[in-house]
């Protein structure tokens, strides 16, 4: 039984557009949030608990997992979908992001990047080719190429220099990637917040031809308008039926004003992050759990969650178990978080559907700028008496 991977339209609203993702490992209704696993694990989280949510695909990280426990064995161990009990898709970024982020600990030339582990401080080196094959010992469904992602702000020209040394080493990871069916390499748009750069890179890029398209160097610092101001000059180029993933965002409010500008796929760790943290994200803005005015507050987190921390148990509880700092409000507060972003993709993917995108959308950001729920139209609810 073999696929071809493939992103097929289901309804658009203006550049918003609703669709399927097939692949090797199944089909993922798109727009979707990706959650993060970074070393093959959604941060204390089960894998049947990231299911319950609706997660149809999650992230993986060539770079940790390169280092711990390394991918041949990762390979020898069945592949990254046993190894992690997760037999939806995967997407493993490339390892680019995370070595550049290293620093001082690591050294870049035209052929590739050499590094020293954050871990152990041991040598390694990341080349297109390496971080390619590392990929395909994972036995990642999508596939991403191996780029320089520049912080912002910087100069046109460092910026240009690092994209035009990013699409070389695409044109290499093409050559690299072992096709089969069902799987993907996603090629990376970079060039900043420059119009005439960001274009450059797609037609770089789709003259090598991949199955999808990511915008990366992106939420790097430079805010909300300039992103949206560079998705609004980079996805109109991108080819129609090819799936578009922004890397690494973001806000609830940034992947609603990205999606109307025709991306498909997100991946942030803000919603695992601060699940560990006690912020839960809402319907109405975010909570802080620590906060004394939750310590007797018999209601749940939200009135329109499902997950286990609203079903089964208080604000108050879960405030009590982040002041004692217990290992279970990480993991409740994680599966909130987790659950109203998908909950969050579910309506907007319904509203592009049903045509009511614009009404949606109008209501998600009035809800966002509203105080948290009174007790007047949240209640406490009724306590059963004890058997
Ligand atoms: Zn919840």
């Amino acid at each position: 039984m073999s696929t071809s991977f493939r992103w097929v339209e289901q309804a658009r609203s203006g550049r918003a557009r609703a669709g399927h993702l097939h692949t090797a490992h199944g089909v993922v209704p798109t727009p979707t949030f990706m959650p993060v696993g970074t070393v093959g694990t959604v941060k204390a989280m089960t894998m049947d608990a990231v299911r319950s949510t609706g997660a149809g695909i999650v992230l993986g990280n060539t770079y940790h997992l390169m280092l711990r426990p390394g991918a041949e064995r990762v390979r020898a161990l069945g592949g990254l979908h046993r190894f992690m009990d997760w037999p939806g898709p995967i997407l493993t970024d490339s390892g680019g992001f995370q070595v550049m982020s290293l620093g001082p600990l690591r050294k870049l030339d035209q052929d590739g990047v050499t590094f020293s582990s954050h871990i152990d401080g041991s040598k390694h080196r990341l080349t297109p080719e390496r971080s390619t094959d590392i990929q395909h010992a994972l036995d990642a469904t999508i596939t991403m190429c191996f780029d320089e992602c520049p912080a912002l702000p910087a100069a046109p020209e460092v910026i240009a220099q690092s994209m035009r040394m990013s699409m070389r080493w695409a044109a290499r990871c093409r050559e690299a990637f072992v096709q089969r069916p069902g799987y993907a390499q996603y090629g990376i748009i970079q060039g900043g917040t420059e119009a005439e750069l960001r274009a450059e890179s797609v037609r770089a890029l789709t003259g090598i031809g991949f199955e999808g398209y990511a915008i990366g160097g992106l939420a790097v610092g430079e805010g909300q308008e300039l992103m949206f101001s560079t998705l609004d000059a980079t996805t109109p180029l991108i080819p129609w039926d090819s799936p578009r993933y922004l890397m690494g965002v973001g806000t609830p409010d940034d992947l609603l004003g990205s999606v109307e500008r025709g991306v498909d796929m997100f991946d942030c760790v803000m919603p695992t992050r601060a699940g560990r943290t006690a912020r839960a994200y809402t319907e109405r803005g975010t909570l802080n759990l620590r906060n004394a005015r939750h310590a007797v507050d018999s209601r749940p987190i939200s009135p329109h969650c499902d997950c286990l921390a609203c079903t089964c148990h208080s604000r108050a509880y879960l405030h009590h178990l982040f002041r004692t700092n217990e290992i279970l409000g990480p993991m409740l507060l994680t599966w909130h978080n987790l659950a109203y972003y998908q909950r969050l993709m579910r309506g907007i993917r319904a509203a592009i559907v049903e045509g009511t995108l614009e009404a949606h959308a109008a209501w998600l950001r009035a809800q966002w700028a509203m105080e948290d729920w009174s007790p007047d139209e949240m209640p406490p609810p009724d306590i059963p008496p004890v058997p």
